[in-house]
């Protein structure tokens, strides 16, 4: 495929980036490796809406990857932000702002009894996964194909080939040992688990699971299966650890946990609850959170964790996100999906529009997605098209078929009105593509 060079400003920077940092980004997906052409380089944003470097306006359908639940630069958020920084930035001490974080975590997610807050989601599951060794003291973890965790080494033994199936390392640099404890399956399959459970009797400390997965495109669990989870661990003497960093404090007031009500163990979180600073946490039981140091013995520490700056930054948008809010964030999703749908039906792209919630990607495939292995099965290719089409035309989606779609609360008419406006020919360009 070839790309209209029509971001000079941002190729100029991503040259620059490209002498100094590997690929020229801090995370992978971000350099479009998965659809090519040029990153672009954002140097502002407002509301629904983000301004590249050369001076171009897209709606912006990716909020960071999830955090920006309230659109770019929300008053609010901002003069928290405003307010924390002029008392100083970091203290490495107590402070009453990670106090309220935490309270309002606690109130919100019912099965979270304490929270303790770390700056990133990889940093919350990694936490997440060590106390639930040190309190079953055993050395298994059950995880899903597809499901991504953050870079933990153990649970980057994932993306379900048969070699990740027996849990030896998917990236060099995890060895066999850091991922021979990890046992990877199939996601939404029961009895999968039940085998795994059968063959180690006594030796899994844990099942984490993506609590409505949006790592291999959006793949809800079916009915019954995260309470199918939650059966066979209590059963068995091992946590159920619900990784909500993605669907924390956005698929609902309560997260998942507020769509399924199945009570986790513990619970991861990120994204949303950082108001677009780095600020996460990992809560639960709190029987099992006082295995925690410095109460108990399972060490875990960070010198910025509960920064006060992130903490205010969090904290003021979890207040703005009331039920009004999410009754709004689902019913632009809802037309958001339908003119999708609509566009690509017209064209005749076999496609499927897969939602959990106000979370939401297209499959080309009009087979149900039920796992990682239908996910693959798509033709993929048409995204590619379908992204270069709908970027070239000021919308900014995902630079990858396997990523959900984020909207936020400052998607408003006109917003939805240009994603509309340039559907129809970005769902052509899908139907013309070839593999
Ligand atoms: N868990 C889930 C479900 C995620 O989606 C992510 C990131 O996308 C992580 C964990 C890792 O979070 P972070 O990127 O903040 O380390």
């Amino acid at each position: 495929m070839s790309f209209p060079y029509d971001a000079p400003v941002s190729q100029t920077l991503f040259d620059r980036a490209s002498l100094v940092t590997p690929g020229g980004v801090n995370s992978p997906v971000r350099a479009f490796r998965a659809v090519g052409g040029t990153p672009r380089f954002m140097v502002s944003g407002t509301g629904p809406y983000l301004t590249d470097a050369d001076g171009r306006e897209y709606v912006d359908l990716v909020c960071s990857w999830g955090p920006m639940i309230l659109g770019h630069s929300h008053p609010e958020v901002i003069a928290a932000v405003q307010e924390a920084v002029v008392r100083g930035t970091s203290f490495g001490t107590p402070g009453e702002g990670e106090v309220a974080l935490a309270e309002e975590i606690v109130a919100r997610i019912e099965p979270v009894e304490q929270v303790r807050l770390v700056s990133s989601g990889t940093e919350a599951t990694m936490s997440a996964i060590r106390l639930a060794r040190g309190f079953t003291g055993r050395a298994k973890v059950v995880k899903f194909a597809g499901c991504y965790h953050g870079h933990v080494d153990a649970l980057l033994a994932a993306a379900g080939s048969g070699v990740a199936t027996f849990g030896l390392p998917d990236t060099p640099g995890v060895t066999g040992a850091q991922a021979g404890d990890t046992i990877v399956l199939p996601y939404n399959d029961l009895e999968a688990v039940r085998t795994a459970f059968a063959a180690h009797p006594g030796e899994i400390a844990c099942v984490i699971t993506e609590a409505s997965p949006g790592n291999m495109g959006v793949v809800p669990p079916l009915d019954g299966f995260n309470a199918g989870l939650k059966e066979i661990c209590s059963a068995n003497g091992a946590l159920y650890i619900s990784d909500e960093v993605m669907t924390g404090f956005r698929t609902s007031k309560a997260g998942w946990f507020g769509v399924d009500g199945v009570r986790p163990d513990l619970m991861t979180f990120g994204k949303v609850m950082g108001g677009g600073f780095p600020a996460a946490a990992f809560g639960g039981r709190a029987d099992v959170m006082a295995h925690l140091a410095p109460v108990g013995p399972v060490y875990q520490a960070g010198t910025l964790s509960g920064n006060p700056v992130a903490t205010a930054a969090g904290l003021a948008q979890l207040r703005l996100l009331d039920d009004a809010a999410y009754a709004k964030l689902d019913a632009v999703s809802t037309e958001i999906r339908a003119l999708v749908s609509e566009a690509f039906t017209k064209e005749g792209v076999a496609h499927t529009v897969s939602a959990a919630s106000n979370m939401f990607s297209v499959f080309f495939t009009d087979r149900p997605v039920r796992n990682y292995e239908g996910a693959k099965k798509q033709e993929a290719f048409r995204f590619t098209a379908f992204f270069h089409s709908m970027l070239a035309q000021g919308v900014y989606l995902p630079p990858s078929a396997f990523e959900s779609w984020f909207v936020s609360t400052a998607h408003d008419a006109q917003a939805v009105e240009r994603i509309a406006a340039a559907l129809p020919a970005a769902a052509r360009a899908a139907s013309e593509a070839t593999a």
